[in-house]
């Protein structure tokens, strides 16, 4: 049989495997218009160009990406590349598949140029306007892995440059989506071509250990499994070495060697729920050395991207780290698939949903909760697009221009130059003449026609326009070519407006009421007035509320002055009341604010109006506790627990003596203070699960469990946690003290 049929048909037994309900007969038919429309087109390697789309079909089947997804990652290069069109492929696949087929397409015309932050926003826009169906992203990136695993037969130039698109754009795109196991081979191969003699030297030295790594593995491996058996806990362990670009980031990044890496095994135990996960880290931990602060709990508080586990660092007999990662199995298949599982899960659950946009509300979600800078940056360009206050359409060349939403042709000629729009006689969308008030939609190229002979923009054009930058432009125009025009079609409805409110031109005119009234709307000269009236920068109707108010004011100004003149002489006559009159026309003098200020996190200061209040990290104090502040040099007035040893009365230096200062709580309507516990216990099994179970059960948000074991048999754990006061912190102590063999629970000091 054919090697490519081969190939398809294992394709089609896969997908039928996790979608029973396929369609078998679609998909041939996908397969086929695929194959019929790259006939004849080879590939770099001189295989069928149909070998492309078919493998790109096979990661999205991996990925276990829907029915129409997989038709669309066989079609993906048809539009593009070969004489099919938008129109066939929605006629014979429908409308979900060709727009799918369609995103991948303008994704791929994208071109990344270079690192600098405005193409990386204008590529971030780019995905997001395409983003609004996930699949295509998701299609996108399968494509990409399979060129990245086939880019040896491309040139040097071509390599270097999907190499660095690839780190820079995709590898992180599949982060985060939370797709670990997309991301290290989408690393692993472009570092290949970035940095081939390091990634040659990491490759050498991995091999050469590659013995040694697998006995080490091997022990452990059996070691744990043993105790788990032990313990009848039903898991599955397996350990791995890290990937070649996470393994080159710690050598070259932190200037380490291979030995010198700490976690270059890595060790996953899966099992069936969340208490074994706890239990799984107790038998770890009593079998090796936990390396102290590597111990982290991403079950409690899972990563942005959704990744859940537990990751402790422990040292084996033999002296080497090594990591363990301790997850469920659904966490196991969240973390390897990011949202290509979510994805599926919901697919279970109404196919309809599909691709709409609750599941790119699931991408927002995810990309708010990521907290790096990048991220943000990222996440803004994602919300200009979401809330949908922005579109962007494609000039001619394939640059991106973006509008505020509801932009028309106008907008998008002033927003190129402003001369396109002054001399802008017609537009085109998509190769098709449109009427200057078409709204634009995302992804639409746009074509803008001039003549040199335009008469330029007309007035209509501020109400057709959307962006300020268009409407101040069209402005500046009728303000610089028609200024004549301006002043009399301004001072017409100026005065037209003038006399609609019973004033007269003369009313205003006169010399001790003109500066007046002009300085009032701004301008130097009433024929300036007329001419901005003209042209649109100001409205009749404001210059002249503005004037009926100047000459309001006037008038009491007048007003005043005669009554000042007339008490002046009432008080030549009589001495005795000296309060009323003008005098009493002022403002009362303030008095003094008798609310006591205070910072908005609940502290008031002795003397201080709205310091700046810190809490000290040595003691933490939460409401309630006695507290004393002491004002630091720049960094204003930090609190302290009363009885904080850094307080103690040995301690406070005599020339500092003026900076303590008394400091009281107050209500604030701040509900949650972070403090610090320090427990410690008999070790044993389990102790660890117990201290997060109390302190879930007490409903206190942890910001930290840390456990390791001191050599004595005992157990320290640093805790740290928000409480709401000193009551709702003596509770958690409380719960914490009555757990099987701990001996203490203090608040951490010092
Ligand atoms: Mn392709």
């Amino acid at each position: 049989m054919d090697p490519i049929w081969e190939r398809y048909e294992a394709l089609k037994d896969k997908i039928k495997e996790y979608d029973p309900g396929l369609d078998a007969k679609r998909l041939d038919d996908a397969f086929f218009y695929a194959d019929n429309a790259h006939n004849g087109q080879l590939r770099k390697d001189g295989s069928p160009f149909i070998t492309h789309p078919l493998a790109v079909a096979e990661i999205a089947a991996d990925l276990e990406l829907d029915e129409d997804s997989i038709i669309a990652a066989l079609l993906h290069d048809t539009v593009e590349d070969t004489s099919a069109t938008y129109d066939e492929v929605s006629k014979r696949f429908g409308k979900s598949v060709a727009d799918l087929v369609d995103g991948v397409t303008k994704l791929t015309k994208v071109k990344y140029v270079s690192k600098e932050e405005e193409q990386m926003e204008n590529l971030r826009k780019m995905l997001m306007a395409m983003a609004k169906d996930i699949r295509v992203i998701l299609i996108k990136i399968c494509d990409r892995l399979h060129n990245m695993r086939t880019m040896q037969y491309q040139s040097p130039k071509k390599q270097r440059e999907k190499a660095l698109e690839t780190m820079e754009i995709y590898a992180p795109i599949a982060h985060r989506l939370g797709m670990q196991r997309v991301k290290w081979e989408l690393e692993d191969t472009s570092l290949q071509y970035l940095d081939p003699v390091g990634y040659e030297e990491i490759s050498k030295e991995l091999a050469a250990r590659a013995a040694a790594h697998e006995e080490f593995m091997a022990t452990i491996q059996k070691k744990i499994e043993e105790r788990l058996a032990e313990e009848g806990i039903k898991a599955t362990v397996y350990g791995r070495i890290k990937h070649a670009y996470s393994i080159y980031r710690k050598m070259y990044g932190q200037n380490k060697t291979m030995d010198e890496i700490f976690d270059l095994y890595a060790f996953r135990v899966i099992v069936d729920d969340i208490p074994s996960c706890y239990n799984v880290l107790g038998c770890i931990h009593d079998m090796f050395k936990p390396v102290l602060g590597r111990f982290k709990d991403y079950i409690g508080t899972p990563k942005p991207n959704m990744y859940q586990s537990l990751h402790t660092t422990v040292i084996g007999q033999e002296g080497l780290p090594f990591e363990v990662q301790i997850r469920t199995w659904e966490m196991h298949h969240t973390a390897e698939y990011g949202i290509a599982a979510h994805w599926k899960y919901k697919q279970g659950m109404a196919n309809k949903d599909l691709g709409s946009e609750s599941t790119f509300e699931w991408v927002r979600k995810l990309l708010e909760a990521q907290q790096t800078t990048d991220a943000e940056e990222f996440l803004r360009s994602m919300k200009v697009d979401l809330f949908s206050d922005e579109v962007f359409v494609f000039t001619p060349n394939g640059d991106i221009i973006n509008l505020p939403s509801g932009s028309t042709p106008i907008d998008f000629a002033y927003s190129i130059h402003s001369a396109v729009g002054n001399h802008m006689t017609g537009a085109k969308v998509n190769g098709r003449m449109v009427p200057f008030d078409t709204q634009l939609q995302n992804g639409q190229i746009v074509e803008v026609i001039t003549s040199k002979t335009a008469k330029g923009p007309s007035r209509d054009w501020m109400k057709l326009c959307k962006s300020n930058e268009a409407r101040n432009k069209i402005r500046q125009w009728f303000k610089k070519e028609r200024r004549e025009e301006n002043i009399a079609t301004g001072r017409a409805a100026f005065e037209s407006e003038l006399r609609h409110s019973g004033l007269s031109l003369s009313a205003i005119t006169g010399e001790e009421i003109l500066p007046h009234v002009l300085k009032k709307v701004r301008f130097g000269t009433l024929d300036e007035l007329y001419a901005a009236i003209g042209y649109g920068g100001m409205t009749a109707q404001k210059a002249v509320v503005r004037i009926k108010d100047e000459l309001a004011r006037l008038d009491r100004v007048q007003a005043e002055r005669a009554a000042a003149e007339k008490l002046a002489q009432d008080q030549q006559n009589e001495t005795i009341m000296p309060n009323r009159g003008a005098a009493a026309k002022q403002t009362p003098a303030p008095v003094p604010d008798k609310t006591p200020r205070h910072s908005s996190n609940g502290i008031m200061v002795e003397g201080l109006d709205n310091c700046l209040v810190k809490f000290a990290k040595c003691c933490s104090p939460v409401p309630g506790d006695p507290v004393v502040g002491f004002i630091t040099r720049g960094f204003g007035v930090s609190v302290h627990r009363a009885d904080c040893p850094n307080c103690a009365p040995s301690k406070r230096r005599p020339e500092e003596a003026g900076r303590w200062v008394k400091v009281s709580w107050v209500d604030s309507g701040q509900t949650a203070y972070q403090t610090a516990l320090d427990l410690s216990a008999k070790d044993r099994d389990g102790l660890t699960l117990d201290i997060a179970m109390a302190l879930s059960s007490a409903k206190v948000k942890v910001n930290g469990l840390n456990v390791h074991a001191a050599p004595d048999g005992y157990a320290l754990a640093s805790i740290l946690l928000e409480v709401r006061d000193q009551a709702e912190l003596t509770s958690v102590i409380n719960k914490l003290s009555q757990l099987q063999g701990v001996y203490q629970v203090k608040r951490t000091t010092g």
